[in-house]
This record gives structure tokens, sequence and C-alpha cells, in this order.
């Protein structure tokens, strides 16, 4: 049995992870990760994703898992892309994806992408995955679950928005869901 370090302070993350994992895991466990969080300076989410894994790797010894995640809108070339969670300048939900609804007004092209890279670091090996959820952005927000840019964002093959889908049904879909499913995968080959 391995304990995994979850390197994530976003308490909505380790929720999601925890659920996403869960019996996935086998028998191993996630602990979450309360140590120094690294300036994520890179510009990709899985050098960023990598970044918070090492740190957690580092500070506590234990293989370690991290995510990177948001969202990239075709439109805006990308962005908010890796500036997701910081969009408006204020770390608050309503104020970053009232500014995306802004900047998208009067656009057709509403394609966008939430985009999650998943990171193990064990001191013998690093790798990352990436899970892609497609998709677009609405007009207005709606729904209550979830968090950051679910109530704008519409995925391909769903008629409502990420915010209006129960965690279960998001949670079996998303693109987090896509990249720890990956993830998973590779753990179970390496640890058993
Ligand atoms: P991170 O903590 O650096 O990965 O930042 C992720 C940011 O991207 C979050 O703060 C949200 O704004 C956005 N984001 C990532 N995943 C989701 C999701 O599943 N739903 C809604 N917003 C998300």
């Amino acid at each position: 049995m391995t304990t995994f370090v979850l390197a994530t302070h976003n308490p909505h993350k380790v929720e999601e992870l925890r659920r996403i994992l869960g019996e996935r895991l086998g028998p191993h466990e996630l602990v979450g990760y309360d140590g120094p969080e690294p300036v994520e300076d890179s510009d990709t989410f899985e050098a960023n994703a990598l970044i918070k894994a090492r740190a957690a790797n580092l500070h506590t010894g234990l293989p370690a898992i991290a995510d990177d995640s948001g969202i990239s809108v075709r439109a805006l070339g990308g962005a908010p892309g890796i500036h997701s969670a910081r969009y408006a300048g204020t770390r608050d939900d309503v104020d970053n994806y009232t500014l995306l609804l802004e900047r998208l007004r009067g656009e057709s092209d509403r394609a966008a992408d939430f985009m999650c890279a998943a990171a193990l670091v064990d001191g013998d090996r690093e790798l990352t995955v990436l899970g892609v959820w497609p998709g677009e952005v609405l007009e207005a927000p709606s729904g209550a679950h979830g968090f950051g840019y679910d109530p704008v964002f519409r995925p391909e093959g769903v008629a409502t928005s990420s915010a209006e889908l129960t965690p279960d049904e998001k949670n079996a879909i998303s693109h987090r869901a896509r990249a720890f499913g990956s993830l998973v995968v590779e753990l179970r080959s390496l640890y058993g």
C-alpha cells in the first residue's frame, strides 16, 4: 500500500479528486497537503502541475500527485488558460466568469475546452497526462453545482451548463476525470 500526497490547497479539487480516484486507487491512500505552495511560473498546464507535484514530493517525501487546470477559449487565443484562477485579478469565481462573458460579448465562436494536466512525482520518475473536456461558453450563467467557470460552460453533448450537472455526473466526464482516469492507470501499473 502506498500513500500519495495530493498537492492542492483547493478544497473543491480535493473533493472532486477523492471522488474520482476513490475506488480506482485500489489499496492505496490519498492524503492532503498543507505545505508551502510553489510559484506556478511555467506556461503550460503540464509544467505547472509538475512544479506543484515536485514541491509536495520534496516537502513530504511521499509520491505526489498534482493537477493544473483551466479553461481555454478559442476566440480568445486560448485565454484565460493557465491564468484561469486569477483571470479577473481577484481569484473570485463570479468575477472571473463575468469577465469571460464580457470578453466574448457579440462573439459567435464560443468554443472552449476545460483542460486538466495531472502529474506524478515520486523521486524516481515524473510523468504527466492531459485531460480535455470540449464544449462552449454560454451567454449567461446557470446552475449551482461545481465551481469556477462551471456556470458558463456547456460541455459537448450536454444540454445544460456543467454547474447543473450533479457532482457524480460531472466527475464521470470532466477534464479532471479524463486526466486522472489516465493517471490512475499509470499508478496501478507502477504501484500495483
Ligand atoms: P488551478 O488551481 O491553478 O488549477 O486553477 C484552476 C482554475 O481553473 C480554477 O480556479 C477555475 O477557475 C478553473 N477551473 C478548473 N477546473 C474547473 C472546473 O472543473 N470547473 C470550473 N472551473 C474550473
